[in-house]
C-alpha cells in the first residue's frame, strides 16, 4: 500500500504504548499500580487495558482457571528468562499459589476500574497482551488502506488478507524440538490469527529437566501436561493468545473439546510423544 511506511511507524508507536500500559516489568505501566495498590484501591485505567483484563477473564473462566491471570506471583518466583530464575522451595509455591485466584479480579465497567480483592494479589497479562497487540497494528493497517500484510509478533502471527499474488500466506509451525526456524508443518491462511504457546522459547535446565514459562495454577510448576505447543487459529489474536496459553496446560483431550465447542476457531497440537492432534476444521488443511 501507499501508506504501509506510515502504518509501520503507528503499529511501532502502539506496540510501545500497549507495552508502557501493561508490561509488569515497568512500575509504572497501568498493571503494575493495579498490583500495588491490591487489596486497598481500585485503579481506573484506559480503555486498552480494561478491554484486555476483561477479555482475560473470560478465557481464565472458559479455561476453568488453567489460564488465570492472576499468575503474577508464581511467574515472579521463577523468573523463567530473568536474572534470579531459579527453582523455588516447595514451600515458596505453596504460600505464593495461596494468591492466584481470577475471580479476585473486580471489574467496574462504569468507572473503567480494575481492583484486585487481596493484598500480595499480582495480575500479568503476559499471556493474553500480544495477542491484543497484533489485533490493533491490524487495525491500523486497514485504516491506512493496508490489505496485504504478515504481523509477526513473536508467537502471535496475524496476515491479514492473501498474499499481494491473491494466494494464501503460508505459516509454519515450530517444530518443538528442533532449532528455531524449523517447522514441524505448514498452514495456509487468508486473514487469520496463528498463536502459538511452547516450552521451546524460555525456559532453563537442571539436571535435564526443563522448566519452562507456562504455568499449572494448580501446581504452581510449569505445566506438564502431554502438550509441548498449542497453537490456536482464529479471527482475533487475542482470542487466540488467551486460548493459546490455557488450553497448553490443560492437555490434548480437554484442549480439543474445549477449541471444539468454541465457533469459528481451530487448534494444532503437538504432544511429548511426536504425535500431532487437530480441530475438525484443519482436517486436510495443513
Ligand atoms: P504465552 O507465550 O502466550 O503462552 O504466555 C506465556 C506467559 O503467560 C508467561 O510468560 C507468563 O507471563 C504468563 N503465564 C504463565 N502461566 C500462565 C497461566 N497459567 N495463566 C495466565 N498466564 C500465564
Ligand atoms: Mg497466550
Amino acid at each position: 500500500g501507499k501508506k504501509a511506511e506510515k502504518a509501520i511507524e503507528e503499529s511501532i508507536k502502539k506496540v510501545y504504548e500497549i507495552d508502557n500500559k501493561m508490561s509488569v516489568f515497568k512500575e509504572y505501566s497501568e498493571i503494575s499500580k493495579i498490583n500495588k495498590h491490591a487489596g486497598n484501591l481500585a485503579q481506573i485505567v484506559s480503555k486498552d487495558t480494561y478491554y484486555v483484563i476483561q477479555k482475560a477473564i473470560k478465557y481464565c473462566s472458559l479455561s476453568r482457571g488453567a489460564f488465570d491471570i492472576t499468575i503474577g506471583p508464581i511467574v515472579g518466583l521463577w523468573a523463567i528468562g530473568k536474572k534470579g530464575q531459579q527453582i523455588p522451595s516447595s514451600n515458596e509455591i505453596k504460600e505464593k499459589l495461596k494468591t492466584v485466584n481470577y475471580k479476585d479480579v473486580v471489574i467496574d465497567k462504569n468507572n473503567s476500574s480494575i481492583f484486585l480483592k487481596n493484598k500480595k494479589q499480582e495480575m500479568d497479562v503476559g499471556g493474553i497482551a500480544k495477542g491484543y497487540a497484533a489485533d490493533e497494528v491490524k487495525n491500523i493497517m486497514i485504516k491506512n488502506g493496508i490489505k496485504s500484510a504478515i504481523i509477526n509478533l513473536g508467537g502471535n502471527i496475524l496476515v491479514l488478507g492473501t498474499k499481494e499474488d491473491g494466494t494464501p500466506w503460508k505459516v509454519g509451525i515450530q517444530n518443538p524440538i528442533k532449532t528455531r526456524g524449523e517447522f514441524a508443518l505448514t498452514i495456509s491462511v487468508i486473514n487469520k490469527s496463528v498463536v502459538t504457546s511452547g516450552n521451546y522459547e524460555r525456559y532453563f535446565e537442571v539436571e535435564g529437566k526443563r522448566f519452562h514459562h507456562i504455568i499449572n495454577p494448580s501446581t504452581g510448576y510449569p505445566s506438564e501436561s502431554d502438550i509441548v505447543s498449542a497453537t490456536i487459529i482464529s479471527d482475533n489474536s487475542i482470542d487466540g493468545d488467551g486460548l493459546s496459553t490455557g488450553v497448553y496446560i490443560m492437555g490434548v483431550k480437554k484442549a480439543i473439546k474445549l477449541i471444539g465447542e468454541i465457533e469459528g476457531v481451530e487448534a494444532i497440537f503437538i504432544t511429548r510423544s511426536r504425535d500431532v492432534y487437530v480441530t475438525s476444521g484443519m482436517e486436510g488443511k495443513f
